[in-house]
């Protein structure tokens, strides 16, 4: 076993309380724990201080402030903890006992067998939910002609469904043993699985679905959004993706009969949330075509994976793509993309996505005024066309400028 070196806990600043599932207490001087993590990261959480305490402090006049507290993963925990310790148990424990954390992207250690620090984290904390908001800011270079129409916010299973996935390849003797158990349970397998065949098992259960989808119709509640999608492929999975559904209006019924209605059921005008199901190729097809008819959608993991990157493609892509994992006691906010080694040290990528994930922690936190304030920030620094390279060599008549002067005038433009 490694020993670690405990963490000190911040001179300055309160804990948020848990209180129960999805209940908390927010002090006026949360502690939040950050990982500033690799390659860009340092820029990128760099950027994002400036913008979110500017907001902070403007939106309380100084009533409230974030004490921020830095623990450590991926290279700069190797620096501090030594070989191999990409991901101390200290920053495990700090996530879990302040309870709403943000990290920088975490290049994945090549070699030694690493699994994806992110995967890592999600793992030990049970994050069972990915959360990501799909929602257009006028400027942004976009491949439809109406991302505007765009404002979705995508709850993905986290665990189960490819996540907890079982495959053994092709002509393997497990592969093979398999084949033959299925057989013996159903003959005619022996027809639609060939000899030849590598075979994937993928589980989901009502335990996990339902957490999911619970977590998905409580954020349209807690919002006020008109709809929820359980978006599936039940037509051809029916125990798995299918059952999802039907986990999703059982629990729709049992537990939130007063608030939702099934669109099967609506008759007229209703002021209950929709429940509504869509397979997930016509989803993609929705989601072009009519993408204002559709605000909450909970997926399974694999579908999810597919749906968030093309929605955030949608409205200019994963550069500004924010997003969280979170359970019900614990929410761990971070940027969407990878940690470009390339542009590492360079205050020059775009600090979009952290900057939006920690608006997104704002919300969660209930300082909607202060996460107002970036936003209106955000959206004049991109109306103004004072942008990061990525935006700059899309959009004509733009300024380029570094991470750290976007950062600036975002906070100028509050
Ligand atoms: P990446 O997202 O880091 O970079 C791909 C390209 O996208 C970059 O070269 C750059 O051109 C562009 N890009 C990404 N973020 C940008 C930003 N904020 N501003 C401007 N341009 C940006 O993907 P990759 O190169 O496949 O992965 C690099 C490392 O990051 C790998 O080790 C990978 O495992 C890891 N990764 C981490 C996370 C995470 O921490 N959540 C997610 C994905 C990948």
């Amino acid at each position: 076993m490694a020993s670690y070196q405990k963490l000190t806990e911040p001179k300055e600043g309160s804990r948020i309380k848990v209180l129960g599932p999805n209940k908390f207490e927010v002090p006026n001087d949360p502690i939040i724990p950050f990982i500033e993590g690799d390659g860009i990261g340092a820029d990128l959480t760099r950027a994002m201080h400036i913008v979110i305490n500017a907001a902070v402090k403007k939106a309380y006049d100084g009533e409230r402030r974030i004490n921020w507290f830095e623990v450590y993963a991926g290279e700069k925990a190797v620096e501090k903890y030594g070989e191999g310790q990409y991901l101390p148990q200290d920053t495990l424990t700090a996530f879990k006992e302040y309870s709403v954390s943000i990290k920088g992207p975490l290049t994945t250690p090549v070699g030694g067998g690493f699994r994806s620090l992110n995967v890592s984290i999600r793992q030990v904390l049970d994050l069972f939910a990915c959360v990501r908001p799909v929602k257009y800011y006028k400027g942004i270079p976009s491949p439809v002609k109406h991302p505007e129409k765009v404002d979705m916010i995508i709850f993905r299973e986290n665990t189960e469904d490819i996540y907890a996935g079982v495959e053994f390849r092709s002509g393997s003797e497990e592969a093979k043993k398999l084949r033959d158990f299925l057989i013996s349970l159903d003959p005619k397998i022996k027809e639609k699985i060939r000899e030849d065949a590598g075979i994937g098992v993928k589980p989901m259960g009502p335990f996990g679905s339902k957490r999911l989808i619970r977590k998905a119709i409580q954020y349209a509640i807690n919002n006020g959004k008109s709809s929820i999608t359980l978006v599936h492929k039940g037509n051809i999975m029916k125990f798995t993706e299918g059952a999802f559904r039907d986990w999703g209006y059982e629990l729709a019924k049992a537990e939130f009969a007063d608030k939702l209605v099934a669109e099967s059921d609506v008759a007229g005008s209703t002021n209950k949330i929709i429940i509504k199901d869509r397979i997930a190729d016509s989803m993609f097809q929705q989601a072009l075509l009519r993408p204002d008819e559709y605000s909450v959608l909970a997926l399974p993991n694999l579908n999810g994976d597919y749906m968030s990157d093309a929605l955030a493609a949608q409205v200019g892509g994963l550069g500004i793509a924010p997003g969280a994992n979170m359970s019900d006691t614990t929410a761990v906010f971070e940027a969407t993309h990878g940690s470009a080694p390339k542009y590492a040290n360079m205050d020059k990528a775009n600090p979009g996505s952290l900057i939006l994930s920690a608006v997104m922690m704002l919300i969660h936190m209930g300082w909607k005024e202060a996460a107002d304030l970036v936003e209106k920030g955000l959206n004049r620094t991109i109306e103004q066309k004072y942008v990061t390279y990525d935006l700059a060599r899309q959009m004509e008549g733009s300024t380029e400028v570094k991470c750290s002067q976007f950062a600036e005038r975002i906070a100028e433009n509050m």
